[in-house]
Protein backbone atom coordinates (compact mmCIF):
# COMPACT_ATOMS: atom_id res chain seq x y z
CA UNK A 1 0.00 0.00 0.00
CA UNK A 2 1.70 3.23 0.83
CA UNK A 3 4.70 3.77 1.65
CA UNK A 4 5.71 2.07 5.07
CA UNK A 5 8.15 4.13 6.68
CA UNK A 6 7.35 6.78 10.21
CA UNK A 7 9.87 9.21 9.13
CA UNK A 8 9.22 12.40 8.14
CA UNK A 9 10.00 12.55 3.89
CA UNK A 10 10.79 15.29 2.11
CA UNK A 11 8.42 16.43 -0.61
CA UNK A 12 10.97 15.16 -3.30
CA UNK A 13 10.75 11.36 -2.02
CA UNK A 14 6.82 11.87 -1.27
CA UNK A 15 6.05 13.32 -4.72
CA UNK A 16 7.59 9.71 -6.29
CA UNK A 17 6.13 7.50 -3.73
CA UNK A 18 3.21 9.16 -1.76
CA UNK A 19 0.04 7.45 -2.35
CA UNK A 20 0.98 4.72 -4.24
CA UNK A 21 -1.85 1.54 -3.91
CA UNK A 22 -0.21 -1.58 -5.86
CA UNK A 23 -2.76 -3.76 -7.36
CA UNK A 24 -1.96 -8.07 -6.46
CA UNK A 25 0.21 -7.49 -9.48
CA UNK A 26 2.80 -5.86 -7.75
CA UNK A 27 3.14 -3.60 -10.84
CA UNK A 28 6.34 -0.45 -10.41
CA UNK A 29 3.92 2.60 -11.89
CA UNK A 30 1.16 3.57 -10.78
CA UNK A 31 -1.77 1.66 -12.33
CA UNK A 32 -4.65 3.46 -14.46
CA UNK A 33 -7.53 2.27 -13.26
CA UNK A 34 -9.75 3.26 -16.33
CA UNK A 35 -13.29 2.13 -15.35
CA UNK A 36 -16.27 4.12 -15.11
CA UNK A 37 -18.15 1.74 -11.99
CA UNK A 38 -16.88 -1.10 -9.57
CA UNK A 39 -18.96 -4.38 -9.44
CA UNK A 40 -19.89 -5.90 -5.94
CA UNK A 41 -19.64 -9.88 -5.08
CA UNK A 42 -23.17 -9.84 -3.72
CA UNK A 43 -26.24 -7.55 -3.38
CA UNK A 44 -25.31 -7.09 0.54
CA UNK A 45 -21.74 -6.10 -0.30
CA UNK A 46 -23.65 -3.29 -2.75
CA UNK A 47 -25.74 -2.11 0.20
CA UNK A 48 -22.78 -2.06 2.67
CA UNK A 49 -20.52 -0.42 0.29
CA UNK A 50 -23.50 2.78 -0.12
CA UNK A 51 -24.34 2.91 3.38
CA UNK A 52 -20.42 3.38 3.69
CA UNK A 53 -20.23 0.55 6.04
CA UNK A 54 -17.51 -1.07 3.90
CA UNK A 55 -14.53 0.83 2.57
CA UNK A 56 -13.99 0.61 -1.26
CA UNK A 57 -15.05 2.62 -4.93
CA UNK A 58 -18.73 2.89 -6.24
CA UNK A 59 -18.64 5.25 -9.05
CA UNK A 60 -16.09 6.83 -10.81
CA UNK A 61 -17.56 10.31 -10.48
CA UNK A 62 -17.61 9.82 -6.84
CA UNK A 63 -13.62 8.26 -6.35
CA UNK A 64 -11.29 6.32 -8.49
CA UNK A 65 -8.57 4.27 -7.42
CA UNK A 66 -5.97 6.75 -9.56
CA UNK A 67 -7.59 9.90 -8.58
CA UNK A 68 -7.43 8.84 -5.54
CA UNK A 69 -3.08 8.03 -5.76
CA UNK A 70 -3.54 11.75 -7.28
CA UNK A 71 -5.29 13.43 -3.87
CA UNK A 72 -3.37 11.75 -1.67
CA UNK A 73 0.04 12.49 -3.15
CA UNK A 74 -1.32 15.93 -3.36
CA UNK A 75 -1.98 15.67 0.24
CA UNK A 76 1.05 14.81 1.44
CA UNK A 77 2.81 17.63 -0.83
CA UNK A 78 0.31 20.50 0.51
CA UNK A 79 0.00 19.27 3.96
CA UNK A 80 -3.58 19.09 4.05
CA UNK A 81 -5.92 16.69 5.81
CA UNK A 82 -7.79 16.01 2.24
CA UNK A 83 -8.42 17.05 -1.15
CA UNK A 84 -10.93 16.10 -4.38
CA UNK A 85 -9.50 16.39 -8.11
CA UNK A 86 -11.37 17.97 -10.19
CA UNK A 87 -11.57 18.54 -14.25
CA UNK A 88 -9.50 21.67 -14.49
CA UNK A 89 -8.37 24.35 -12.38
CA UNK A 90 -11.53 26.28 -13.00
CA UNK A 91 -13.65 23.57 -12.04
CA UNK A 92 -11.55 23.56 -8.67
CA UNK A 93 -12.15 27.34 -8.32
CA UNK A 94 -15.29 27.10 -8.49
CA UNK A 95 -16.24 24.52 -6.19
CA UNK A 96 -14.17 26.09 -3.64
CA UNK A 97 -16.04 28.95 -4.02
CA UNK A 98 -19.20 28.30 -4.99
CA UNK A 99 -20.05 25.73 -2.42
CA UNK A 100 -18.57 27.46 0.43
CA UNK A 101 -21.05 30.20 0.29
CA UNK A 102 -24.67 30.82 0.08
CA UNK A 103 -27.28 33.29 -1.59
CA UNK A 104 -26.87 36.47 0.93
CA UNK A 105 -23.44 35.82 1.98
CA UNK A 106 -20.99 38.10 0.87
CA UNK A 107 -17.29 37.99 -0.95
CA UNK A 108 -13.87 39.73 -0.81
CA UNK A 109 -11.72 39.06 -3.72
CA UNK A 110 -8.07 40.83 -5.14
CA UNK A 111 -9.30 42.22 -8.27
CA UNK A 112 -5.88 40.62 -10.06
CA UNK A 113 -7.27 37.15 -10.95
CA UNK A 114 -6.82 34.94 -13.66
CA UNK A 115 -9.50 35.80 -15.69
CA UNK A 116 -11.65 33.85 -15.65
CA UNK A 117 -11.95 33.37 -11.64
CA UNK A 118 -12.74 37.35 -11.66
CA UNK A 119 -15.59 36.17 -14.17
CA UNK A 120 -16.94 33.93 -11.41
CA UNK A 121 -16.74 36.29 -9.08
CA UNK A 122 -17.67 39.21 -10.55
CA UNK A 123 -20.82 37.95 -12.80
CA UNK A 124 -21.59 34.38 -11.82
CA UNK A 125 -22.03 34.58 -7.88
CA UNK A 126 -23.86 37.50 -8.26
CA UNK A 127 -26.54 36.10 -10.43
CA UNK A 128 -27.53 33.52 -7.15
CA UNK A 129 -27.49 36.44 -4.96
CA UNK A 130 -24.18 36.12 -3.58
CA UNK A 131 -22.80 40.01 -3.37
CA UNK A 132 -18.82 40.31 -4.26
CA UNK A 133 -16.48 42.84 -4.01
CA UNK A 134 -13.13 43.75 -5.53
CA UNK A 135 -10.29 45.11 -4.06
CA UNK A 136 -6.85 46.06 -4.41
CA UNK A 137 -5.30 42.71 -2.77
CA UNK A 138 -2.18 44.05 -2.07
CA UNK A 139 -3.54 46.62 0.73
CA UNK A 140 -4.34 45.30 4.02
CA UNK A 141 -6.82 48.29 4.33
CA UNK A 142 -8.37 48.01 1.45
CA UNK A 143 -9.37 44.27 2.94
CA UNK A 144 -10.52 45.49 5.96
CA UNK A 145 -12.91 47.78 4.50
CA UNK A 146 -14.63 45.35 2.21
CA UNK A 147 -15.24 43.12 5.34
CA UNK A 148 -18.73 43.41 6.10
CA UNK A 149 -21.19 41.45 8.74
CA UNK A 150 -21.93 38.68 6.13
CA UNK A 151 -18.40 38.28 4.54
CA UNK A 152 -17.63 34.89 4.26
CA UNK A 153 -15.24 34.03 2.13
CA UNK A 154 -11.92 35.86 1.14
CA UNK A 155 -10.53 34.84 -2.50
CA UNK A 156 -7.00 35.67 -3.69
CA UNK A 157 -3.94 34.53 -5.91
CA UNK A 158 -0.30 35.21 -5.19
CA UNK A 159 1.97 35.76 -7.57
CA UNK A 160 -0.87 37.35 -9.45
CA UNK A 161 -1.50 36.13 -13.02
CA UNK A 162 0.27 38.60 -14.80
CA UNK A 163 1.82 40.91 -13.18
CA UNK A 164 3.05 38.37 -10.65
CA UNK A 165 2.07 41.23 -7.73
CA UNK A 166 2.44 39.44 -4.24
CA UNK A 167 -0.01 39.47 -1.57
CA UNK A 168 0.52 39.10 2.38
CA UNK A 169 -1.55 35.75 3.19
CA UNK A 170 -0.84 35.32 6.36
CA UNK A 171 -1.80 39.00 6.93
CA UNK A 172 -5.09 39.07 5.00
CA UNK A 173 -5.81 35.55 6.34
CA UNK A 174 -5.50 37.43 10.01
CA UNK A 175 -8.26 39.84 8.95
CA UNK A 176 -10.74 36.98 7.39
CA UNK A 177 -10.48 35.29 10.82
CA UNK A 178 -11.38 38.01 12.70
CA UNK A 179 -14.26 38.51 10.38
CA UNK A 180 -15.37 34.89 10.60
CA UNK A 181 -14.55 34.16 6.68
CA UNK A 182 -12.50 31.34 5.24
CA UNK A 183 -9.58 32.07 2.73
CA UNK A 184 -9.21 30.11 -0.53
CA UNK A 185 -6.05 30.79 -2.12
CA UNK A 186 -5.31 30.01 -6.05
CA UNK A 187 -1.70 28.55 -5.69
CA UNK A 188 -0.88 28.05 -9.19
CA UNK A 189 2.01 30.95 -9.81
CA UNK A 190 3.52 29.89 -6.48
CA UNK A 191 3.18 26.20 -7.31
CA UNK A 192 3.25 23.58 -3.99
CA UNK A 193 7.19 23.80 -3.28
CA UNK A 194 7.54 27.63 -3.04
CA UNK A 195 4.34 28.68 -0.97
CA UNK A 196 2.56 26.58 1.81
CA UNK A 197 -0.35 28.83 1.91
CA UNK A 198 -2.37 26.46 4.16
CA UNK A 199 0.46 27.58 6.71
CA UNK A 200 0.34 31.20 6.80
CA UNK A 201 -3.48 31.00 7.72
CA UNK A 202 -5.44 30.28 4.61
CA UNK A 203 -8.43 27.41 4.62
CA UNK A 204 -8.32 26.44 1.38
CA UNK A 205 -5.92 26.07 -1.58
CA UNK A 206 -6.83 25.38 -4.99
CA UNK A 207 -4.54 24.59 -7.92
CA UNK A 208 -4.95 24.63 -11.88
CA UNK A 209 -3.04 21.30 -12.10
CA UNK A 210 -2.76 22.11 -15.48
CA UNK A 211 0.02 24.15 -15.08
CA UNK A 212 2.98 22.83 -13.55
CA UNK A 213 1.75 19.84 -12.01
CA UNK A 214 1.39 18.15 -15.30
CA UNK A 215 4.44 20.78 -16.59
CA UNK A 216 4.50 19.00 -20.17
CA UNK A 217 1.45 20.68 -21.30
CA UNK A 218 -0.92 17.46 -22.15
CA UNK A 219 -3.70 17.41 -19.75
CA UNK A 220 -6.50 19.73 -17.88
CA UNK A 221 -6.83 19.45 -13.74
CA UNK A 222 -7.17 20.87 -11.03
CA UNK A 223 -7.27 20.15 -7.16
CA UNK A 224 -8.59 21.60 -4.15
CA UNK A 225 -7.31 21.06 -0.64
CA UNK A 226 -8.17 21.46 3.11
CA UNK A 227 -9.11 20.06 6.19
CA UNK A 228 -11.33 16.66 6.51
CA UNK A 229 -14.14 18.66 8.30
CA UNK A 230 -14.79 21.33 5.56
CA UNK A 231 -14.42 18.77 2.60
CA UNK A 232 -16.94 16.64 4.30
CA UNK A 233 -19.36 19.01 5.37
CA UNK A 234 -18.99 21.58 2.14
CA UNK A 235 -17.41 20.07 -0.64
CA UNK A 236 -18.47 16.41 -0.81
CA UNK A 237 -21.27 16.13 -1.54
CA UNK A 238 -21.21 18.96 -4.34
CA UNK A 239 -18.35 17.46 -5.95
CA UNK A 240 -20.49 13.70 -6.15
CA UNK A 241 -23.42 15.31 -7.64
CA UNK A 242 -22.05 18.39 -9.86
CA UNK A 243 -19.66 15.60 -11.32
CA UNK A 244 -16.49 17.87 -12.00
CA UNK A 245 -14.29 14.64 -11.26
CA UNK A 246 -10.94 14.73 -12.92
CA UNK A 247 -10.60 11.62 -15.40
CA UNK A 248 -8.08 8.72 -14.47
CA UNK A 249 -5.99 9.00 -17.04
CA UNK A 250 -5.56 12.89 -16.76
CA UNK A 251 -5.02 11.71 -13.03
CA UNK A 252 -2.80 9.42 -13.85
CA UNK A 253 -0.50 11.70 -16.24
CA UNK A 254 -0.59 14.13 -12.95
CA UNK A 255 0.65 11.65 -11.22
CA UNK A 256 3.95 10.95 -13.07
CA UNK A 257 4.09 14.87 -13.33
CA UNK A 258 4.75 15.06 -9.44
CA UNK A 259 7.71 12.62 -9.93
CA UNK A 260 9.31 15.17 -11.64
CA UNK A 261 7.91 18.08 -10.36
CA UNK A 262 10.30 19.75 -7.50
CA UNK A 263 13.01 19.15 -11.22
CA UNK A 264 11.05 21.00 -13.15
CA UNK A 265 10.63 23.84 -10.95
CA UNK A 266 13.72 24.28 -9.84
CA UNK A 267 15.31 24.34 -12.77
CA UNK A 268 12.74 26.60 -14.56
CA UNK A 269 12.87 28.96 -11.53
CA UNK A 270 16.32 29.12 -12.05
CA UNK A 271 16.46 29.92 -16.05
CA UNK A 272 13.56 32.53 -15.27
CA UNK A 273 15.96 34.34 -12.40
CA UNK A 274 18.19 34.67 -15.01
CA UNK A 275 16.15 35.94 -18.15
CA UNK A 276 14.89 38.04 -15.60
CA UNK A 277 18.76 39.39 -14.75
CA UNK A 278 19.24 39.81 -18.59
CA UNK A 279 16.01 41.58 -19.02
CA UNK A 280 16.41 44.07 -16.69
CA UNK A 281 19.45 45.41 -18.08
CA UNK A 282 18.25 45.44 -21.78
CA UNK A 283 17.61 49.23 -23.42
CA UNK A 284 14.47 48.20 -25.31
CA UNK A 285 12.62 47.10 -21.80
CA UNK A 286 11.43 49.64 -19.50
CA UNK A 287 10.58 46.97 -16.57
CA UNK A 288 11.17 43.64 -15.42
CA UNK A 289 8.64 42.20 -12.59
CA UNK A 290 10.27 39.25 -11.17
CA UNK A 291 9.35 37.93 -7.28
CA UNK A 292 13.10 37.08 -6.16
CA UNK A 293 14.70 40.27 -7.59
CA UNK A 294 15.49 42.88 -4.76
CA UNK A 295 13.35 45.64 -6.79
CA UNK A 296 9.83 43.97 -6.81
CA UNK A 297 7.53 46.12 -5.11
CA UNK A 298 6.48 43.21 -2.11
CA UNK A 299 10.14 42.02 -1.94
CA UNK A 300 9.73 41.69 2.01
CA UNK A 301 7.14 39.61 1.45
CA UNK A 302 8.18 37.47 -0.83
CA UNK A 303 11.42 36.79 1.38
CA UNK A 304 8.88 35.94 4.53
CA UNK A 305 6.31 34.41 2.96
CA UNK A 306 8.10 32.29 -0.62
CA UNK A 307 11.10 29.48 -1.04
CA UNK A 308 11.83 30.31 -4.22
CA UNK A 309 10.98 33.27 -6.50
CA UNK A 310 8.50 31.78 -9.83
CA UNK A 311 9.02 29.84 -12.70
CA UNK A 312 7.15 33.27 -14.58
CA UNK A 313 8.37 37.09 -15.61
CA UNK A 314 6.50 40.04 -16.56
CA UNK A 315 8.32 42.43 -18.49
CA UNK A 316 6.90 46.14 -20.00
CA UNK A 317 8.40 46.60 -23.59
CA UNK A 318 9.26 50.63 -24.45
CA UNK A 319 7.18 51.01 -27.58
CA UNK A 320 3.75 49.81 -26.24
CA UNK A 321 1.68 46.96 -28.06
CA UNK A 322 3.60 47.65 -31.53
CA UNK A 323 6.96 46.59 -29.38
CA UNK A 324 5.35 43.52 -27.73
CA UNK A 325 3.80 42.03 -30.73
CA UNK A 326 7.23 42.92 -32.76
CA UNK A 327 8.85 41.67 -29.98
CA UNK A 328 7.29 37.88 -29.96
CA UNK A 329 6.69 37.31 -33.71
CA UNK A 330 10.48 37.17 -33.77
CA UNK A 331 10.98 34.79 -31.14
CA UNK A 332 12.16 31.53 -32.90
CA UNK A 333 12.40 29.59 -29.33
CA UNK A 334 10.06 30.45 -27.16
CA UNK A 335 6.42 30.24 -28.53
CA UNK A 336 3.47 32.20 -28.29
CA UNK A 337 0.63 30.48 -26.08
CA UNK A 338 -1.50 31.99 -23.36
CA UNK A 339 -0.25 28.74 -21.34
CA UNK A 340 1.84 28.45 -18.09
CA UNK A 341 4.08 26.23 -16.58
CA UNK A 342 4.93 24.31 -19.44
CA UNK A 343 8.34 22.47 -20.01
CA UNK A 344 8.05 24.91 -23.40
CA UNK A 345 9.12 28.20 -22.69
CA UNK A 346 5.45 30.52 -23.49
CA UNK A 347 5.36 34.20 -24.16
CA UNK A 348 2.09 36.09 -23.98
CA UNK A 349 0.54 39.66 -24.17
CA UNK A 350 -2.00 39.86 -21.65
CA UNK A 351 -3.79 43.09 -22.72
CA UNK A 352 -4.93 41.37 -26.01
CA UNK A 353 -5.54 37.50 -25.13
CA UNK A 354 -5.99 36.73 -21.29
CA UNK A 355 -6.77 39.93 -20.02
CA UNK A 356 -8.78 41.76 -23.51
CA UNK A 357 -12.47 41.61 -21.34
CA UNK A 358 -11.47 43.76 -19.25
CA UNK A 359 -12.22 47.33 -19.98
CA UNK A 360 -9.05 49.51 -20.10
CA UNK A 361 -9.13 50.92 -17.02
CA UNK A 362 -9.34 47.86 -15.06
CA UNK A 363 -5.98 46.77 -17.36
CA UNK A 364 -4.55 50.03 -15.86
CA UNK A 365 -5.50 49.43 -12.31
CA UNK A 366 -3.64 45.63 -12.46
CA UNK A 367 -0.67 47.25 -14.43
CA UNK A 368 -1.21 45.42 -17.75
CA UNK A 369 -0.28 47.79 -19.77
CA UNK A 370 0.37 47.92 -24.05
CA UNK A 371 3.88 47.10 -23.49
CA UNK A 372 2.97 44.20 -20.98
CA UNK A 373 4.52 40.89 -21.63
CA UNK A 374 4.53 37.92 -19.71
CA UNK A 375 7.06 34.70 -20.07
CA UNK A 376 6.32 31.28 -18.87
CA UNK A 377 10.12 29.93 -19.17
CA UNK A 378 10.16 26.44 -19.78
CA UNK A 379 12.94 23.74 -20.16
CA UNK A 380 15.05 24.63 -22.23
CA UNK A 381 18.57 25.79 -21.53
CA UNK A 382 18.90 29.06 -20.27
CA UNK A 383 21.42 30.57 -22.64
CA UNK A 384 19.01 29.82 -25.44
CA UNK A 385 16.00 31.49 -24.00
CA UNK A 386 18.04 34.72 -23.68
CA UNK A 387 19.73 34.45 -26.60
CA UNK A 388 16.39 33.84 -28.46
CA UNK A 389 14.81 37.17 -26.44
CA UNK A 390 18.16 39.53 -27.52
CA UNK A 391 17.94 38.29 -31.74
CA UNK A 392 13.86 38.77 -31.13
CA UNK A 393 14.09 41.98 -29.01
CA UNK A 394 16.66 43.66 -31.69
CA UNK A 395 15.00 42.52 -34.66
CA UNK A 396 11.65 44.24 -33.13
CA UNK A 397 13.30 47.53 -34.80
C1 LIG B 1 -4.79 28.35 -15.46
C2 LIG B 1 -5.26 28.94 -14.19
C3 LIG B 1 -6.54 28.68 -13.71
C4 LIG B 1 -7.53 27.81 -14.45
O1 LIG B 1 -7.05 26.53 -14.68
P1 LIG B 1 -7.59 25.57 -15.89
O2 LIG B 1 -6.89 24.29 -15.62
O3 LIG B 1 -7.15 26.24 -17.15
O4 LIG B 1 -9.05 25.52 -15.76
C5 LIG B 1 -6.92 29.25 -12.51
N1 LIG B 1 -6.09 30.06 -11.83
C6 LIG B 1 -4.85 30.36 -12.27
C7 LIG B 1 -3.99 31.26 -11.48
C8 LIG B 1 -4.39 29.81 -13.47
O5 LIG B 1 -3.16 30.10 -13.90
Amino acid sequence: MTLETKRALKPATELVHGGTMRSSFGETSEALYLTQGFVYDSSEAAEARFKGDEPGFIYSRYANPTVDMFEKRMCQLEGAEDARAMASGMAAVSAALLCSVKAGDHVVAARALFGSCRWVIETLMPRYGIETTLVDGTSLDAWQAAVRPNTKLFFLESPTNPTLEVIDIAAVAGIANAAGARVVVDNVFATPLQQKPLELGAHIVVYSATKHIDGQGRCLGGVVLSDKEWIDKHLHDYFRHTGPSLSPFNAWTMLKGLETLPLRVKQQTESAGRVAGHLACHPKVERVIYPGRNDHPQADIIARQMKGGSTLVCFELKGGKKAAFGTQNALEVIRISNNLGDAKSLITHPATTTHKNLTDEARAELGINPGTVRLSVGLEDADDLIADLDQALDRAG
